[in-house]
């Protein structure tokens, strides 16, 4: 009997850590899916100060706030992108940003 009821924890556990791993990993694709976080989704930016407000409201998934660890300009298809690449210093999580400065005002 206790046997029986020594599974059933083990197996209620190993559950609760499976849904559990399961939740993180579908909020990880869900963050990786909004806006910017593609070259086709590029986020349409009219100043640079834009770009910056956007990369600041941006939190990790921990939490924590993203540092900025580099920017660099990409050809993508003829478009020029901006794109900022995010560090998370905690959780070692690394974003790719992409902005569309064809929208710049000159
Ligand atoms: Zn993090």
């Amino acid at each position: 009997m206790i046997t029986i009821l020594f599974v059933l924890v083990v197996v209620a556990a190993v559950v609760a850590m499976g849904l559990k791993r399961r939740a993180k990993a579908q909020a990880r694709r869900a963050s990786l899916q909004g806006p910017g976080m593609s070259p086709e989704g590029a986020i349409a930016i009219r100043t640079f100060a834009d770009m910056d407000d956007e990369l600041r409201r941006r939190h990790c998934l921990c939490g924590a706030r993203f540092s900025l660890a580099g920017e660099g300009t990409r050809d993508v298809g003829g478009r020029p992108l901006r794109v900022a690449r995010l560090y998370c210093d905690e959780c070692d999580e690394s974003r790719e940003v992409f902005f569309d400065t064809s929208t710049l005002l000159q």
